[in-house]
């Protein structure tokens, strides 16, 4: 089956850095650049009729900001996909304002490919993408 997974984040250089290990991996990666435009690809892909098993978000963001994102996703059909926030953010606060809005996980960057690869394993393996297509 196939796994898309969404990855939101201002930094060019973040989302290439993701996206290349993701894809090397496997995955079939869409890129979004705020929580804006985020939840526009998602709304393509709900449109194309396919799924999401996985949203990886970046938490400082022009336009719209991760948290705000997450909160936002929580009122679509997908609000059953894991978000995975990536951040150089480890305040404890800021964290927990994440896992408030619905954050599924937590991962500071910069980050080994490796622990990306682990989380992403764990999180997908789980069956919350079959339900976005209803
Ligand atoms: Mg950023």
């Amino acid at each position: 089956m196939e796994k898309n997974i969404l990855i939101v984040d201002d930094s060019p250089t973040a989302r290439t850095s993701i996206s290349f290990c993701l894809s090397n991996a496997g995955y079939t990666v869409t890129e979004a650049v705020d929580g804006k435009d985020g939840l526009e690809k998602l709304d393509e892909i709900k449109n194309k009729g396919q799924i999401v098993s996985l949203i990886i978000s970046d938490i400082n963001m022009p336009r719209m900001d991760g948290v705000t994102f997450i909160k936002e996703i929580k009122k679509t059909s997908f609000k059953f996909v894991p978000v995975l926030v990536l951040t150089t953010e480890s305040q404890e606060s800021k964290k927990q304002e994440g896992k408030e809005a619905g954050a599924a996980g937590w991962l500071v960057k910069p980050f080994r490919p490796e622990d990306l690869l682990w989380i992403i394993k764990k999180f997908t393996r789980r069956p919350h993408g079959s339900k976005t297509t209803t």
